[in-house]
């Protein structure tokens, strides 16, 4: 059994960036720019936009941070939006979701530029990605196809089982893999709480991918042997004998599967820390895409 080390594979996919920037910086003199906007005081997401910023800053992505008052209204939201839609020295407009109650969400994601949605959630991204166009990978399900690249797994005319079907992980990554083309190529399952038996499904899987949110929910007799395994879940439970009182374990019940599978995410440390790296992978792209259609 070998580990999918997400933190490693992270790390690694910054340096390149860092190099790649760098070069662009001392050739070129640009840097690309990502904004992130942040309504309200969850937090859970200013943890989320601070680290973003912070990995941006190392990296030498140029990183502008829009602190809003969460009773912002939603013209306010959306004429800002259209601001940095305009603004040439910024490439990706990352906001960070959930927004407060009086502010439609689709609508949010809808004002910005398709070009600039560094984050993969504009209708327009995702309908691409379905018909097989380039586009902005939406970043989570995007660092999973990565770790499959950078592990040599095999997916061509494998079969996946994806547990979970929500918009940002379950719907994206099931697209992504059941595409014509390298890295991709698979037969797709996606399975849910509707499901009578998920067990039925994960059995047959080649690849399974568990974005679920239900701790340790897939156990060892659910998976065939060899399955390689990618746990997108974060859950935390209860555990009286850590420092913390919980701990974060994932979907599926590593001790147990771990025994059974050819490569495993471990969680943490396996698809978690590869959001981040591909939201700058993302803001590199959209600069180059803009600076192309510019003939720069
Ligand atoms: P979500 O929106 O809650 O979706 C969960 C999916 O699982 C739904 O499709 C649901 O089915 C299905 N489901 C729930 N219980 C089930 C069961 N007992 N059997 C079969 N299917 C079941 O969650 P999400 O946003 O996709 O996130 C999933 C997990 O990944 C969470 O733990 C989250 O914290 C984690 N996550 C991690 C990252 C990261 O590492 N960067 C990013 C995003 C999410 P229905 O559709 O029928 O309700």
């Amino acid at each position: 059994m070998q580990i999918i080390d997400g933190k490693k594979t992270s790390a690694d996919i910054r340096e390149e960036l860092k190099e790649r920037l760098l070069k662009l910086k001392t050739e070129k003199g640009k840097v690309p720019g990502l904004v992130t906007i942040l309504v309200g005081e969850d937090p859970a997401s200013q943890v989320y936009v601070n680290s973003k910023i912070k990995a941006c800053a190392k990296i030498g992505i140029l990183s502008k941070q829009e602190n809003l008052s969460e009773n912002i209204s939603e013209e306010e939201l959306l004429s800002l939006i259209d601001k940095y839609n305009n603004n040439e020295e910024i490439h990706g407009i990352l906001v960070q979701l959930p927004l407060p109650k009086h502010i439609d969400e689709d609508k949010v994601i809808e004002a910005i530029s398709p070009e600039k949605d560094v984050d993969g959630f504009h209708p327009m991204s995702i309908g691409k990605l379905v018909i097989g166009k380039d586009t902005f990978k939406s970043c989570t399900p995007y660092g999973i196809l990565e770790l499959l690249k950078r592990y040599n797994i095999e997916t061509s005319g494998k079969h996946v089982v994806v547990v979970g079907r929500s918009n940002i992980v379950g719907k994206p990554i099931a697209n992504m893999l059941l595409q014509k083309e390298e890295g991709a190529n698979s037969v797709v399952t996606i399975c849910h709480s509707a499901a009578p038996d998920i067990s039925v499904y994960t059995k047959q899987a080649d690849i399974l991918i568990a974005a679920v949110g239900r701790a340790e929910l897939i156990k060892a007799d659910m998976v065939k042997d060899d399955v390689v395994v990618i746990d997108v879940g974060i859950n935390r439970i209860d555990a009286p004998e850590t420092k913390k009182g919980y701990k974060l374990v994932g979907d599926v019940e590593f001790e147990g599967v771990s025994k059974k599978a050819s490569y495993i995410t471990p969680v943490p440390g396996g698809v978690g820390p590869m959001t981040i790296a591909m939201l700058l992978s993302n803001t590199f792209k959209a600069f180059d895409k803009l600076e192309n259609r510019a003939g720069k």
